[in-house]
């Protein structure tokens, strides 16, 4: 098998040319000669110079003749654009890394000046749509401004993948749960993944996949208020814990929806003008509410309810970057992306622990319900339904290995007269002592069920006809024994039992309960307390 795998796996590769001789080549030259131009973009001759400017002096004495690299990040809107002597580079944030791979998170250029020379770097943008967005440029050695760049990137990339990760994981989960909370988790997922693109640039990388270029405010203030009223429900699901009732889980995740859906349209349709004050009021929304949800946590914390520590776990990050803020933290302001996208992939994770715990709890309540529905409340054993349903399973499994089954319908003789002789509440202890006695019969893969009222059914897989019947008749003597120990009066506790054993004109379980039923009828016409064995 492994070598025919192996022949396979030569002829294969031999096909496409991969293995031509062996051992392999001393080294290997891939790739082709291109006829692409440089994708670089020069800067368009009519437009117009974006009003926010930043000039970057040469340090006393003039640039060192070396080659230096600048590279500008967190400008989300608009054109950035660069300019050194009559040197000149313009960019968006979507397409910066399509155009030069050495600056993967940012716009820039390398320029490479004559020892001594004193031409600024200028560097235009469009103001920041909101506050907290300060435009930061890098200078340095083009390795080492490469060297952070790529590692904003892996950041980048990594927070990304993550959030795939878990949306997928949790629509897998979805179809076991059945619950709405995975599919609206996978959702949420969904959109920080689209969020923390746009955010990062990453929408454009390696080639623009996301709509955004000339779109840039409206995504930017959209995806927000979508992504941080979505967080906001899921940090309240998440304080509210396990014991929040179906209703008022369902009316959070609607009105999320909701919030959804009219930060989508807004934004689609309000003028440009509304995008600042709508950013500005969201993100103060987003602060009050965050406050309110953090003030509930801690006093629930307070009242020691369960479940709170994974929620201020995840809520803690936010908190963080706030104090940052406050402090006007210079690190905040040159990371603030890689900040928020670990924040929202931190919350991601631990709401994806609360969800973990939430499928267990879930599988644990469908489990107690499933061994609620299949029990006899009053002797413990499965009831009607469990017992078909087993002896269904048993028929299928007993067909396919060509393996014996037996069957026994057990009826207790003339159990009304024990009700009224002895009282109804001792035909119950008779019932219970009856289902002990079953258990005591049953073994190995064998099974016991209460088919209803005072008639029982015994399966016994792997039996044949003659086994099934003396175990029958063991049965009877242990029955004898019971009605001993149960020390009633004149109780004389029998059954009348039919056995049937599987046979090939059997059409389905049906057919042989129905005659195991039938055997046990004409075990009571015989003279009931006895086994019959069905033809
Ligand atoms: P036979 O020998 O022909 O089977 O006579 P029987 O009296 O056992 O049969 P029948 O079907 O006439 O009566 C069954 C009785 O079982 C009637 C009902 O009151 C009693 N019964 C059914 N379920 C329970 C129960 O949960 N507890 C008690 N104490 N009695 C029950
Ligand atoms: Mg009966
Ligand atoms: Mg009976």
């Amino acid at each position: 098998m492994v070598l025919a795998l192996l022949a396979i796996a030569v002829v294969v590769a031999n096909a496409f040319g991969r293995i031509q001789r062996w051992p392999p080549t001393a080294h290997l030259v891939t790739g082709q000669p291109t006829q692409e131009q440089p994708r670089t973009r020069d800067c368009p001759a009519d437009a117009p110079v974006p009003p926010a400017r930043a000039v970057v002096h040469p340090p006393p004495g003039g640039w060192p003749g070396v080659p230096q690299a600048v590279s500008v990040f967190n400008v989300f809107a608009g054109e950035v654009r660069l300019e050194y002597g009559g040197h000149r580079v313009c960019g968006l944030m979507h397409d910066a890394r399509t155009r030069d791979s050495r600056f993967r998170a940012g716009v820039g250029m390398v320029i490479v000046p004559q020892a001594g020379n004193q031409d600024p770097v200028i560097v235009y943008w469009q103001p920041a749509l909101k506050p907290g967005w300060i435009p930061t440029i890098r200078i340095g050695a083009p390795s080492e401004v490469q060297h952070v760049d790529t590692l904003r990137l892996v950041v980048r990339t990594a927070c990304l993948a993550v959030a795939l990760v878990l949306a997928a994981t949790a629509l897998m989960a979805y179809p076991g749960a059945r619950d709405w909370t995975f599919l609206g988790y996978a959702a949420l997922c969904g959109l920080s993944v689209v969020w923390q693109a746009v955010l990062s640039g990453l929408s454009g990388y390696p080639e623009p996949w996301l709509p955004v270029a000339g779109h840039e405010p409206r995504w930017f203030v959209g995806l927000s208020s979508m992504g941080l009223g979505a967080v906001l429900c899921g940090m309240w699901l998440l304080v509210a814990g396990p014991g929040l009732p179906p209703g008022v889980r369902r009316r959070m995740v609607l009105a999320t929806a909701g919030t959804w859906i009219a930060a989508s349209l807004t934004v689609l349709l309000a003028p440009l003008a509304w995008l600042e004050p709508l950013a500005v009021g969201v993100e103060l929304a987003f602060r009050m509410v965050y406050l309110l949800i953090l003030g509930w946590a801690l006093h629930r914390l307070w009242r020691q309810r369960p479940g709170v520590l994974p929620a201020l776990a995840g809520m803690l990050p936010f908190a963080l970057i706030a104090l940052l803020e406050l402090a006007g933290s210079r690190l905040l302001i040159e990371y603030r992306v890689e900040v928020i996208q670990l924040a929202v992939t931190w919350f991601l994770a631990v709401s994806a622990y609360a969800l973990n715990l939430r499928l267990g709890r879930l599988r644990r309540q469908r489990d107690e319900m499933q061994q609620l529905a299949e029990t006899d409340p009053l002797t413990g054993l499965p009831n009607r339904r469990a017992g078909l349903r087993r002896l269904g399973e048993m028929f299928a499994v007993a067909r396919e290995d060509g393996t014996a089954l037996s069957v026994a319908f057990i009826d207790i003789d003339h159990f009304k007269a024990i009700n009224d002789d002895h009282g109804h509440e001792a035909g119950d202890r008779v019932l219970v002592a009856v289902a002990q006695a079953l258990r005591a019969t049953v073994r190995g893969a064998s099974e016991a069920a209460r088919m209803g009222g005072e008639e029982f059914l015994m399966l016994l897989p792997g039996v044949a006809a003659d086994s099934a019947v003396q175990r029958m008749h063991a049965l009877r003597v242990r029955l004898a024994a019971t009605a001993r120990e149960l020390g009633l009066e004149g109780l004389s506790l029998t059954a009348s039992i039919g056995v049937a054993t599987l046979r090939d004109g059997d059409a389905d379980a049906a057919a042989l309960l129905r005659r195991a039923d039938q055997a046990m009828y004409a075990a009571k016409r015989g003279g009931r307390d006895q086994v019959q064995l069905a033809g």
